[in-house]
């Protein structure tokens, strides 16, 4: 055996934490590091939220697990709350954001079957989206370096670029189930989809008989500062799939669909073990009661914009670092001059934690409870990282 027993399949940076605290992380030897990067958009609350802390151990202490071969009142409860502050009405829930859209794939596959247009399975996609890892998501996504060395792709994907409607629209045919969706990119690196463009988007779908797809799965459960991201655009999609942020750091995805989208998912034809179990629905019906608070997706705009305006501020002063600040709510991306995996180990070294991303951007995806004073330490921390790599910079180029 060779180095470590685990699959080489990421490369880790040499930190190990102990614990977290809210918007801080603590390492093995007692550093603490500012936590922007949140798990990928997944500590949604911070580290140790005593709601969410106590809701697990609560739950933890009755009941892990039964299966879905029984009633699970925290899986109903949560569904309904989920369809009742959304486009929809009915709910799937799973582990990761990855199977969440397999469900929504699955779903428009099957609602074309059962109106007997059993030909209708393909699903539309944009250049630089990301839907997980599994072998019908990496075709999806459509993205080489996740689909090389994995045999056929699985069929079904038509990928067209990045908001490029004319193209979608040039794509449709008699075999076409569905146009996939993130509202806001994450992994592509930040990339908000115009309004004018998502409402096209729902316009083609009627006008074809097409469901549209929303995934979520970094964008919603309030990073954006709306409950989801699509919200803003006031179009609404047949089917959406949830993940990372629901459950605080717990596993937990949801696909959601309305009535008619979902009338070929029925008994039998779709399963999971561990999706929706006691401990998952117990986390995520907890950080449901903190994100619908009165106020707290309004005092997330506003902690947005007070970071926004910020980052505004340091990219000004650094344009040979950050070339332009993109993004919506609490999901920024520092579209960097330099390589973002520099500036990212700038900001490590001021103890700042963020997530590069596609297209030389660097995400920054803090708890949507950070606060006021932690955004101001960020903003230091930011600025005094991109200055050191700006002398770095200035330096090289004098030599
Ligand atoms: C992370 C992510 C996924 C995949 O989620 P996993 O839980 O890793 O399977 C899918 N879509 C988007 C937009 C994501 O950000």
């Amino acid at each position: 055996m060779s180095g470590s027993a685990l699959f080489e399949t990421f490369t880790r940076a040499p930190l190990a934490f102990d614990h977290g605290e809210g918007t801080w992380l603590v390492t093995d030897k007692g550093e603490r590091y500012l936590d922007f990067g949140g798990g990928v958009a997944v500590n949604s609350l911070g580290h140790g939220h005593p709601h969410l802390v106590s809701a697990l151990t609560e739950q933890a202490a009755k009941l892990w697990h039964v299966s879905n071969l029984y009633e699970i009142p925290g899986q109903s409860r949560l569904g309904e709350r989920l369809a009742d502050a959304t486009f929809a009405d009915k709910v799937f829930f799973t582990n990761s954001g990855a199977e969440a859209l397999e469900c929504a794939i699955k779903t428009a596959r099957r609602y074309h079957f059962v109106k007997r247009h059993p030909e209708r399975f393909r699903t539309i996609t944009f250049e630089g989206a990301f839907h997980g890892r599994t072998l019908a998501t990496i075709a999806a996504g459509g993205q080489y370096k996740y689909l090389e060395g994995f045999g056929p792709k699985v069929e079904g994907f038509d990928q067209v670029g990045f908001d490029d409607i004319d193209a979608v629209e040039k794509a449709i045919t008699s075999e076409t189930a569905a146009i996939l969706i993130e509202p806001v990119q994450g992994e592509g690196g930040i990339r908000p989809v115009p309004t004018q463009s998502l409402k096209r988007l729902r316009q083609l779908c009627e006008q074809h008989d097409l469901l549209l797809i929303f995934d979520e799965v970094q964008c919603g459960i309030g990073r954006t500062g709306k409950l989801f991201a699509h919200e803003w655009a006031g179009v609404t999609p047949d089917i959406m799939a949830v993940a990372k942020g629901i459950g605080g750091g717990f596993p937990v995805g949801a696909c959601l669909a309305t009535d008619e989208a979902a009338v070929g998912m029925t008994a039998g034809v779709h399963g999971t073990t561990f999706g929706g179990n006691p401990l998952a629905m117990a986390v995520g019906n907890a950080v449901l009661d903190v994100v619908l608070e009165d106020g707290f997706l309004e005092d997330v705009q506003r902690k947005a914009l007070l970071l926004k305006q910020g980052l505004a501020g340091v990219a000004d002063e650094f344009p040979d670092v950050i070339e332009d600040i993109r993004g919506s709510g609490l999901m920024l991306g520092l579209k960097c001059a330099a390589p973002n995996t520099k500036v990212n180990m700038a900001l490590r070294d001021q103890h700042l934690l963020a997530v590069p991303a596609g297209d030389n951007v660097l995400r920054l995806l803090p708890p949507l409870t950070v606060t006021d004073a932690e955004i101001h330490e960020a903003l230091n921390r930011i600025r005094a990282g991109a200055r050191g790599l700006s002398d770095a910079i200035t330096a090289a180029a004098a030599k």
